[in-house]
């Protein structure tokens, strides 16, 4: 067998660090051999391939909506999310052509940009064939939402029927998701937490986006409810729960789960307190980049502080981004929080994700047998183990 050899200035290692001169060891179809801690002295060898930059395992994209990337440039920034939510649902009405050509285009972008698995949100089979034919690993969460609770029913037949097609014609990891706190009757809920099957390990939400899901769920109000009866939604199931979207979400959603949790700009500790957190394992997603186009804002530290290991990076979808590359993602939270670790960063956008995702085993790290995919980040400080502006990713295996 022969070897690839590479070293650089730093290879990243989730559980070992940032390592100097280390040289990672690669058979023919990109699985890893070996990591050697060289201690900082690389001596010449034969066919070794050294590179000026940081090297780190493929990155992981917890969150993305690859059927809406055809929105690219379509919605104004700062709608804050009452807005945004009505200009998607008016923007899904596009030529099938405009929508097939623009996903293969997203594939193509995330595949450069070092993304080696996607945690892809569908309320459509659009994605589906390109998903089939990529060399990313997209796991599909078919996105339930709807407010009627007559509806509730055909709605999640509908959605059985497609995690079957994802599942049957295209061979892909499917399973159901409810889109968030706010946009699902009690009944879908119910059907949705009563219909999960065992080998659905993964789930996927929305959570607290913006201040006025809690309006909604709390006091049955405010400014998305507006949107919700302006767009000429059944409201019949808003009524005030008395309690915060978050409590409601928790109660709402089935157990024994990896709980992908996205955006979370408004979660408190007091939220923490909710005993019901401990019947799912919950990743927490980060999109910054979205965030600021939507609302302005960027998360901060507050979950990164108690769930280290438990942070996801997601770019959203290209409604509310102007690229799917992780790296961006990572440098606009590192601009906002600069207090954070690239170290951490790297763990976030790799082996959490990949083990939100249930992937870990071949994703994330450069352990023995893995095939995690290898990037070099060109143009870091390396000295201060930072990230810049200038800071570019090149997919080397
Ligand atoms: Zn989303």
């Amino acid at each position: 067998m022969r070897l690839r050899k590479i070293s650089a200035a730093y290879i990243f290692s989730p559980e070992r660090g940032f390592l100097k001169h280390a040289i990672l060891s690669l058979s023919d179809d990109g699985s890893v051999v070996s990591l050697e801690d060289t201690g900082g002295k690389l001596s010449e060898q034969a066919g070794l391939e050294y590179y000026n930059g940081i090297i780190c395992p493929g990155f992981i994209n917890a969150h993305c909506h690859l059927e809406l990337s055809h929105m690219k440039g379509k919605i104004p920034r700062i709608t804050q999310i009452p807005g945004f939510v009505e200009k998607v649902i008016n923007g899904r009405k596009e030529k099938q052509e405009v929508i097939a050509e623009a996903i293969i285009q997203a594939d193509k972008e995330m595949k450069r940009q070092g993304i080696v698995a996607v945690g892809d949100i569908c309320n459509t089979s659009d994605t589906f064939s390109v998903k089939a034919e990529s060399s990313i690993y997209y796991y599909s969460f078919i996105e339930l939402l709807g407010s009627s609770e007559i509806a509730a029913n055909t709605i999640y037949t509908r959605g059985q029927f497609l995690v079957r097609e994802a599942e049957h014609k295209y061979g892909l990891k499917a399973s159901i998701s409810p889109h968030s706190a706010y946009s699902l009757s009690p009944e879908l809920f119910r059907l949705i937490r009563e219909g999960s099957r065992d080998e659905d390990h993964i789930l996927s939400v929305h959570n607290q986006e913006s201040a006025a899901e809690d309006d909604l769920i709390r006091y049955g109000r405010g400014e998305l409810y507006d949107t919700f009866n302006k767009l000429g939604f059944d409201c019949s199931s808003f009524i005030p729960r008395n309690k915060s979207s978050f409590d409601w979400l928790i109660n709402q959603l089935p157990s024994g789960k990896n709980c992908l949790l996205i955006h979370n700009l408004y979660t408190t500790a007091e939220d923490l307190k909710n005993p019901d957190l401990a019947k799912n394992k919950l990743y927490w997603v980060l999109c910054p980049k979205s965030n600021f186009y939507i609302g302005g804002i960027y998360p901060g530290t507050f979950l990164p502080e108690r769930f280290p290991e438990n942070i996801c990076i997601g770019t959203d979808s290209l409604a509310s981004n102007d690229k799917l590359s992780i790296l961006e993602e990572l440098l606009a939270f590192q601009n906002a929080r600069p207090e954070v670790s690239l170290s951490n960063l790297l763990c976030w956008a790799g082996i959490n994700g990949a083990k939100a995702l249930g992937i870990d085993s071949w994703f994330g790290s450069f352990e023995e047998g893995k095939k995690p995919g290898v990037l070099l980040i060109e143009n870091a400080d390396l000295t201060s183990l930072k990230l810049r502006k200038e800071s570019r990713v090149r997919v080397l295996v």
